[in-house]
């Protein structure tokens, strides 16, 4: 059995410590595929789990890391032989199961997703569990049957990743997308990936109407709490509006007037558990869909020595769209 370097999230009584050291492949979890890991990323959820803000860990010692891509070294599940190349999102890895930040990995087979022809492992980690959240988004408002001719869509929380990637694959298909942000600064970068307007999130993270004026059809919301509530306030008669996150905070004290009056629905998006297939089709729409210029601008990539404090950066609002971590 190999021993390999893993950044470890560890408990006592003080509380918790995450430090990257060498980690044995026995003490991997039960799994029917072992991966040598080439690249991951760091989502909000990975912030939580390295800076302990949020219970996200529920086993010690854990290596955290929801995404991750690599090659197949050794598996006992039909699907999957020596040498293919996988990505993985979710499925409780690094809060449950031992996660991506290390140079291996055990999983189920059953959670893998072969690598869609025409991605590389960097960009499919620079997609990650943020821009396939996105695309699970675009899907649920297409499913919905609305399109961009409907009118424009409002995406909250722009400059990060979810809200990064939704505002691209919204552009590319031709829809009028206002970004919600509270950084101003970051306006060209949200025009150069076709945002149309920009609003400043204070606008809707206040506490609201139960109706306001309509200026939106659809949005794509990555906050929740207050802002939430707003878009729905705000939304057009049978438009929708996806929920995928909480960075404002998890609750939500909206009024049923959008529902009832206007017909708007909520959708709620969630990327751990989703079915494979979908997951299949979301994948493949982003390996077509997704413009691989805008991809590459707004990605940075980093070492699996800089996870620790890029955790703390993208709870702190400081990382722009995606961070790639590159492990072999
Ligand atoms: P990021 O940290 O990259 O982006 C979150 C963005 O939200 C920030 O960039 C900021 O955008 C905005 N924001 C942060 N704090 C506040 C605040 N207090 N009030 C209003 N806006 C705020 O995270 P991700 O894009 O990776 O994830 C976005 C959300 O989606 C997270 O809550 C995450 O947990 C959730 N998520 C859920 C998934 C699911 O399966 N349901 C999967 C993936 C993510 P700006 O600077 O532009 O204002």
């Amino acid at each position: 059995m190999s021993i390999f370097r893993a950044v470890v999230i560890e408990k006592n009584d003080t509380g918790q410590t995450v430090t990257l050291k060498d980690f044995s492949e026995a003490d991997l979890m039960e799994g029917d595929v072992t991966l040598r890991v080439t690249h991951s990323t760091v989502n909000y959820k990975d912030g939580l789990a390295l800076t302990g803000k949020s219970p996200v860990v529920r086993r010690f010692p854990m290596i955290p890391g929801i995404d991750c891509a690599g090659v197949v070294e050794i598996s006992s599940n039909p699907d999957f032989r020596a040498g293919d190349r996988v990505i993985l999102n979710g499925w409780g890895t690094g809060e449950t199961h031992l996660g991506a930040y290390a140079e291996k990995s055990r999983v189920k087979g059953d959670w893998l997703v072969p690598l869609p022809d025409g991605l590389t492992p960097a960009e499919a980690m620079a997609i990650g569990t943020a821009g396939y959240t996105a695309m699970l988004s675009v899907l649920a408002l297409e499913k919905h049957g609305l399109k961009p001719t409907d009118g424009p869509v409002v995406v909250t929380g722009a400059a990060g990743g979810v809200g990064s990637v939704a505002i691209a694959l919204l552009a590319k298909a031709g829809w009028h997308v206002i970004a919600s942000t509270g950084r101003a600064k970051e306006a060209d970068y949200l025009k150069s990936l076709g945002a149309t307007e920009i609003i400043d999130r204070n606008e809707l993270s206040g506490a609201g109407r139960p109706l306001g004026k309509e200026r939106w059809i659809a949005g794509v919301d990555c906050v929740g709490s207050h802002t939430l509530a707003n878009v729905l306030s705000m939304t057009r008669y049978g438009g929708a509006v996806t929920a995928c996150g909480l960075a404002q905070g998890m609750d939500l004290s909206a009024s049923v007037a959008p529902f009832i009056l206007r017909g708007v629905s909520l959708l709620g998006i969630d990327s751990v558990m989703c079915p494979k297939p979908r997951r299949v089709e979301a994948w493949a729409r982003l390996a077509t869909d997704l413009d691989r210029g805008k991809l590459a601008g707004i990605t940075s990539t980093i070492r699996l020595e800089d996870t620790i404090a890029a955790g703390a950066d993208i709870l702190a609002g400081k990382v722009r769209g995606r961070l790639v971590v590159e492990i072999d």
